[in-house]
């Protein structure tokens, strides 16, 4: 069994991260596996050297081992960006020109009925599709370029590849609603409840749902531990496997830990960040107590 711990450094770890480290950690130890970590920085904008720095104070003092090097997913961009090219040349990618307000604009004619949410927020209405034709024989330019998966074809083509019985994972933990075991979905629900989803954000040159899957693949995580959050995203994760000929992990979705409010915690909830909980004093095994570990 591998586990992995993929924090992205934009802010101080809390309580909801010290949960899913050591979850992913206790996991991998009883099963005689590895815990491994990854930096998720492919934003750009938003990761700092201090916070990643942090991290790893943060989670050495919870008393968790890694592996070095470290991976980090901006050093990965040449592997992000060979993908890209080759779901080009098979025309699965289009560029897309829309802003936020286009998009919206675009959902809220009467026609169109009210907007959709899907894991990745706003259904995208295909606006742009038309541009893959065009394109067609240029090079992506992912770092300047917003580029779309054509989900249409994608999920089809996916399902056909498994004689057509849909797509499916395990999930050993489980979703919102308590959904566990084996989780089925259809291409028709990847179309009408996901849709062309951005797969590299113009000036990024990728995407979470990209990376994370190509690098799930390239570290072997036998087992994704994450929380419950990202449960709806496994979806698109689990048909970009699927196309890019990579094996799907096992999935254990966990509990989101919460304020007394019930509000999950954020990045910028500096009062529950395991630093301030350790300059007050606490110790790991209390803050494993706070988690329910
Ligand atoms: N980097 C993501 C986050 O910090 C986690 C990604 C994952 O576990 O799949 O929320």
């Amino acid at each position: 069994m591998i586990t992995r711990f993929a924090p992205s450094p934009t802010g101080p770890l809390h309580l909801g991260h010290a949960y899913s480290a050591m979850l992913a950690y206790d996991m991998a130890m009883q099963n005689g596996g590895e815990f491994l970590l990854r930096i998720e920085d492919i934003d750009q904008s938003r990761a700092r050297p201090h916070w990643e720095a942090q991290i790893y104070e943060d989670l050495d003092w919870l008393g968790l081992w890694w592996p070095r090097p470290v991976v980090l997913q901006s050093e990965q961009m040449s592997r992000y960006q060979d993908t890209l090219d080759a779901l080009w040349r098979d025309e699965r990618l289009y560029p897309c020109h829309c802003s936020r307000r286009d998009i919206q604009a675009a959902m809220s004619a009467p026609q169109e009925g009210a907007p959709a949410f899907g894991p990745d927020g706003l259904i995208y209405p295909g606006t742009c599709a038309d541009l893959l034709k065009a394109h067609y024989g240029e090079k992506p330019r992912p770092n300047d370029q917003t580029l779309r998966l054509l989900m249409t074809s994608v999920a089809r083509l996916a399902e056909k590849s498994n004689q057509g019985t849909g797509f499916s994972f395990m999930e050993t933990g489980s979703g919102p609603n308590g959904e566990t075991g084996e989780i089925f979905f259809t291409a028709e629900d990847l179309i009408s409840g996901v849709g062309d989803i951005v797969l590299a954000r113009k000036g990024m040159g990728t995407s979470y749902h990209l990376s994370v899957v190509l690098d799930d693949a390239a570290q072997g995580i036998t087992h994704v531990v994450r929380g419950q959050d990202l449960f709806q995203a496994t979806k698109i994760h689990v048909v970009l496997q699927r196309l890019l000929g990579l094996p799907t992990p096992t999935y254990h979705h966990h509990k989101l830990i919460r304020d007394e409010a019930g509000k999950r915690l954020a990045k910028r909830d500096d009062a529950r960040a395991i630093a301030k909980y350790r300059a007050d004093g606490k110790s790991p095994e209390d803050i494993r107590r706070m988690v329910g570990l």
